[in-house]
């Protein structure tokens, strides 16, 4: 039994795991701007309209709600309890905003909590050397180029709540199939509304492939902008920020420090003002009964993390 003696690796990195990466890279983050060019050459064929408009919004709402209540809230940080259908359909979601299967996702968000903006991060904006080509070099690696190659988090390290899900490991094992989904139902719903072939090309281009793009941009700008600018109510450890502006673009992800500063909570404005429409979604949940022990900070727990004033804990600011 070598195996069981030798202490379990923390992250795996070998060449058919790059390879992989690689072609996701590729397929999922190169395509979608390919794509989303696509769009804007076809509007000499079909002008942007109400159906396009529809389908962008709808599936990035969908997908959006899909990572941020699904992939992030429930299932890296089990902010919260639901049903097992309600798991099931907001994995599916989330794995066809084609930002990984929910393990891998999981397993990457749970080590960039565990190592936040220090050795291990898998994207922090703030390892990659001091003045202002650093503090560049470590945006365009937070954001974007990180996830050409990468150390993978070990996902039975992890995640093993995750992968004895045996309904979930099944919705992960199908993730490819449910990207190619989120990008031919638009097709579908755009050639159907508009009975034409040109519609149903306009479908798959807004609301797959530009939305795709959105959606990505949007969420990669929480790993990088927000570890960089913004406010910090909360004392947290890393260097992480809420950007106000992005609050519902983001659908409540823009909270990033509120979010650092209280991981287990599933309201990432944690007031009602501060528009967090990812909560909004659990809040309903419970209130029909899907949704249950909610882990709301209390007002003591959030004094004792109020920002000090202590000196900015950025690396790069150092
Ligand atoms: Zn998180
Ligand atoms: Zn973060």
């Amino acid at each position: 039994m070598i195996e069981d003696a030798a202490p379990r690796k923390k992250t795996i990195s070998n060449p058919y795991i790059h390879r992989l990466q690689r072609r996701h890279f590729l397929l999922f983050d190169i395509l979608p701007i390919i794509g989303t060019a696509g769009a804007f050459a076809f509007l000499i064929v079909r002008p942007f309209g109400v159906t396009e408009l529809g389908l962008i919004f709808g599936m990035w709402l969908l997908t959006g709600l899909g990572i941020t209540v699904g992939y992030h809230r429930l299932f890296t940080h089990r902010t919260f309890k639901t049903t097992p259908t309600v798991a099931a359909v907001l994995a599916v979601f989330g794995s066809m905003a084609g930002q990984g299967a929910v393990v891998s996702w999981v397993a990457l968000h749970r080590r960039h909590h565990e190592c936040s903006d220090q050795d291990g991060d898998p994207h922090s904006p703030n390892l990659s050397g001091t003045g202002w080509r650093g503090r560049l070099r470590g945006l365009a690696h937070s954001h974007f180029l990180w996830m050409r190659r990468h150390e993978y988090p070990n996902v039975v390290h992890y995640a093993p709540d995750l992968i004895r899900d045996r309904g979930l490991v099944r919705v992960a094992r199908l993730y490819y199939w449910w990207v190619a989904l989120g990008l031919l139902l638009p097709a579908l719903i755009g050639g159907l509304v508009t009975l034409s072939w040109t519609g149903a090309v306009s479908g798959l281009l807004w609301g797959g492939f530009a939305r795709m793009f959105l959606l990505e941009h949007i969420v990669w700008a929480i790993n990088s902008f927000l570890h960089m600018f913004g406010t910090r109510p909360y004392d947290s450890r890393e260097n992480s920020r809420n950007g106000a502006i992005f609050a519902l673009v983001s659908l409540g992800e823009s909270w990033h420090n509120n979010h650092h500063a209280f991981p287990e909570s599933p309201s990432f404005g944690l007031d009602w003002y501060r528009l967090d429409p990812g909560y909004w979604l659990i809040k309903t949940l419970a209130a029909v009964g899907l949704a249950r022990d909610l882990k709301v900070p209390t007002a003591d727990r959030r004094e004792s993390k109020r920002n000090s004033g202590t000196p900015d804990v950025s690396p790069s600011a150092a």
